[in-house]
């Protein structure tokens, strides 16, 4: 068990690609703060497979309790709404050591359609969320005095690789990398690391549209190296190490996680 006794909370985790990292970073020890906007059942479906996982929860009249999971709704896309969820999680379990920024959307359009409200929906969840979500979490770590902290963002191979008419969600992954890489430097002398995960075509319902149009999905799958899209373990896998000691010393790094695709990609 890598995370024992370290608390993480996964933004956007009642579902995809999130929901798979909040449970494996409960299955290496840790205890997990979800949160959703929309769809608390997804949240509870998360905590439900936490707390199946068992470990160092107490028994209360014959019922594991919910001490290793615990759900807050908040929008990532409100600042305040980022303010009320960092300080509640380290309310309910005094501390947060792992930030994963994963919440994120996409909207598809041609750039010259593309309306301010779509532009900003994607901007302030994909960036401006986790801009400030990650600043609450600094400025904690730096009154509690403390000298380590793990930031992992959820970007994409879209971080650099162009994806016509996704123009703003390009736009806020590059912008994810820009701030990954500067705070690598500045957060550096506080023993913060912040690394980003750059998932390529993963099998979650952000891509709903995608798996259910085989003229799209066949032509993709044939630019994939390994010849298959990824699912939410494979990036899980990779988060849980950059949150553990193992990675004590990456910090900056983007770690794709494409099959391959990034090198072979075509537009068809
Ligand atoms: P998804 O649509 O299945 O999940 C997105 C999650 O974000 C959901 O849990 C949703 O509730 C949450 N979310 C959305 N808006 C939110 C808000 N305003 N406040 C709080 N939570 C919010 O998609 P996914 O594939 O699991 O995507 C997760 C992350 O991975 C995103 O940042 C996405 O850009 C990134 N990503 C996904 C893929 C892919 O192929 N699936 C590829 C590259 C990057």
């Amino acid at each position: 068990m890598k995370l024992n006794g370290k608390v993480a909370l996964v933004t956007g985790s009642s579902g995809g690609i999130g929901q798979g990292i909040a449970i494996r970073l409960a299955e290496e020890g840790a205890k997990v703060v979800v949160n959703y906007r929309s769809n608390p059942q997804g949240a509870e479906q998360t905590l439900d497979a936490i707390q199946k996982i068992g470990g160092d929860c107490k028994m209360l009249d014959g019922f594991c309790d919910y001490d290793r999971g615990y759900a807050i709704g908040a929008d990532l896309g409100m600042v305040d709404d980022v303010k009320k969820l960092i300080a509640e999680s380290i309310e309910y379990f005094g501390a947060i050591d792992i930030l994963v920024n994963n919440a994120g959307i996409e909207k598809h359009a041609d750039f010259w359609d593309v309306t301010e409200q779509d532009f900003d929906a994607v901007m302030n969840i994909n960036f401006k969320g986790v801009f400030f979500a990650t600043q609450f979490f600094v400025k904690h770590q730096i009154e509690q005095g403390k000298q380590n902290g793990r930031i992992i963002n959820i970007s994409s191979v879209h971080e650099d690789l162009p994806f016509p008419h996704f123009t703003s969600y390009c736009a806020s992954k590059g912008a994810l990398k820009m701030m990954m890489r500067n705070l690598s430097v500045e957060l550096g002398a506080l023993g913060i690391t912040i690394n980003n995960v750059a998932p390529g075509a993963i099998e979650t319902p952000i891509n709903k549209q995608l798996l259910n149009n085989p003229a799209q999905l066949e032509p993709l799958l044939k630019n994939i190296p390994l010849g298959r899209l990824g699912q939410p373990d494979d990036v899980s896998a990779v988060v849980a190490f950059l949150a553990s000691d193992d990675a004590r010393y990456i910090t900056g790094s983007t770690v794709v996680v494409d099959g391959g695709l990034l090198w072979n990609y075509q537009e068809q």
